[in-house]
């Protein structure tokens, strides 16, 4: 997206270089979550390749040394950028290790909470924290103040928790402000952007709508034409919507039905896209062509693979179905790409080892010489949400749970049959009906039924039937990394159970998981 303005561009913006804590990403969260813009690079980012300039950097912690051989350090061409800087734990001994390079290990490791106690009344990063609780968390510690800095803050431990350069604003701070145990720590992040950077906060959906829609316009071009994958799900909707706003007729959505889909899932998503949002959609009906490649398959990774594999290969042959207006050309491929995937694969760490197959969109344009359009690679997924509440999208949709591209195949363990299929789609509809009609849908995570193959024994209208078991998850999450199972009541488990072995043939038995994650994952397979 060279030609384009880059959003860093548009927006005042603070520039994270990532050090590899697993806080990072959390900075980046707070500042937007006052209207400032910011982004994450990682901590190798050459400051001359940036092609925009920041408003203020922040250095974040990481799990390194300074003063160890490997350790990664700042591009030094970010003093020159003259802007105020913060450094975090790491970021402050990275501050220090340059100035001085009085770093080393501590005596002890300091894990958890500490008093802050600021020693000045006027400077402006510490306004209004003095006396909060602080999270700290680290091994290192400064040995004495770098070359040109003063002290300015202290706890218990810490006898430099906060330093500043003498002339310059340049501040090390030795706790994390980021996370939710620091109890000010925003309001600390906030003195630095909208007070010393002087950042505008003026990151807003509504504003990011009207930017985004004119970048969409500039990208395309007036002639060129879009295609991009529907799933029903909130992010590709709300990435089509915007495309729709943007272009019009000129983006193309596909939805595949795979066959494993939830219960009316094609017809339900037509009528949300093409009556409610407008949107030019076509649907494909390709389950039998899936169903007929998953037979006799029983490895969850097959099962991924074969459904990844199909469905690129649908996709393509119903792309090159669509004719765009005379002489036009499709020259672009939609993604709805977020933010974390955007920061797992750049982070400090490496980029990730595991690609989700079905996501996996690299064959797709490899093929079909496309270009790819990523209109929310900026946002997190609550943004993603708020941005489609502003669009029009339902309150339902906007709040659906996450869907796993292999649907309900990875929900029916062993081998996938379209009798399968039903059974489970059945439960799992009647669950997630009785889930929505009891309140409780926006306060689980994710929910749904599988299909366990094993025979039972049950009694049903005097016959003994050996029949199959569902079993039910639920769980609560802020980020899908780990999970609790939801603490149903038992009117609610005794209320689904007996729907479903009631109505849902080749049911026996209804289980209820309770396992968290880790050790389990959320989805079975
Ligand atoms: N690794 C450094 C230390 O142990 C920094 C830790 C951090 O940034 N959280 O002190």
């Amino acid at each position: 997206m060279v030609s384009v303005e880059q959003v860093s561009n548009m927006f005042d913006t603070i520039l994270v270089l990532d050090f590899g804590s697993q806080y990072s990403h959390l900075i980046t969260r707070r500042l937007r979550e006052f209207n400032v813009y910011a982004e994450m690079l990682p901590c190798t980012q050459k400051i001359s390749e940036l092609g925009w300039t920041p408003k203020g950097v922040i250095l974040s912690g990481g799990p390194y040394s300074v003063y160890a051989e490997d350790a990664p350090h700042v591009d030094h061409a970010v003093f020159d950028l003259n802007v105020p800087i913060l450094g975090i734990c790491y970021g402050m001994q990275e501050l220090a290790w340059i100035n001085g390079k009085q770093v080393g290990r501590g005596e002890k490791r300091e894990y958890g909470p500490a008093t802050l106690n600021v020693l000045t009344k006027d400077d402006p990063l510490f306004q209004g924290v003095d006396n909060s609780r602080v999270w700290m968390s680290h091994g290192d510690k400064l040995h004495g103040l770098p070359t040109n800095f003063k002290v300015i803050a202290t706890s218990d431990n810490s006898p430099y928790c906060g330093v500043v350069h003498e002339t310059k604003p340049i501040y090390g701070i030795q706790f994390h402000p980021e996370v939710t145990h620091s109890t000010l720590g925003k309001v600390l992040l906030k003195n630095f952007a909208v007070n010393l950077c002087k950042t505008k906060q003026n990151w807003t959906m509504e504003n990011f709508i009207d930017s985004e829609i004119q970048r969409i316009r500039d990208l395309v071009g007036p002639t060129a034409e879009v295609i991009g994958a529907v799933s029903g799900g909130v992010d590709s909707t709300v990435a089509s919507k915007l495309m729709t706003e943007a272009i019009g007729d000129r983006f193309h959505a596909i939805l595949v039905d795979n066959g494993v889909l939830r219960l009316d899932e094609a017809k339900n998503v037509k009528k949300t896209l093409v009556d409610g949002l407008g949107i030019n959609l076509k649907v494909v009906d390709a389950s039998e062509e899936f169903l007929s490649k998953l037979k006799g398959v029983t490895d969850p990774e097959q099962k991924r693979k074969i459904i990844g594999h199909t469905f690129i290969h649908v996709f393509e042959r119903e792309a090159a179905l669509i004719k765009p207006k005379d002489g036009q050309e499709i020259k672009f491929l939609l993604q709805g790409t977020l933010y974390p995937d955007v920061i797992e694969s750049i982070s400090f760490k490496g980029p990730s080892q595991t690609i989700k197959t079905h996501h996996n969109v690299g064959g797709l344009l490899d093929d079909m010489k496309l270009q790819l359009i990523e209109p929310l690679r900026e946002l997190f997924k609550d943004e993603v949400r708020h941005l489609g509440e502003l669009l029009g999208i339902s309150h339902e949709l906007v709040w659906r749970h996450p869907f796993p591209g292999p649907g309900i195949a990875i929900r029916v363990l062993g081998e996938v049959t379209k009798e399968q299929v039903a059974i489970a789609r059945h439960a799992d509809s009647i669950y997630i009906e009785e889930i929505r009609k009891h309140g409780l849908y926006d306060k689980i995570s994710q929910a749904f039924a599988c299909l366990l193959p094993v025979k039972t024994v049950g009694v049903q209208g005097d016959n003994r039937v050996y029949d199959q078991v569902i079993a039910l998850r639920a769980i609560e999450t802020t980020d899908f990394m780990t999970c609790d199972w939801f603490p149903f009541d038992h009117a609610f488990l005794k209320k689904v159970s007996s729907r479903i072995v009631n109505e849902v043939d080749g049911v026996a038995r209804v289980v209820y998981d309770i396992t968290s994650k880790p050790p389990a994952t959320v989805e079975w397979e």
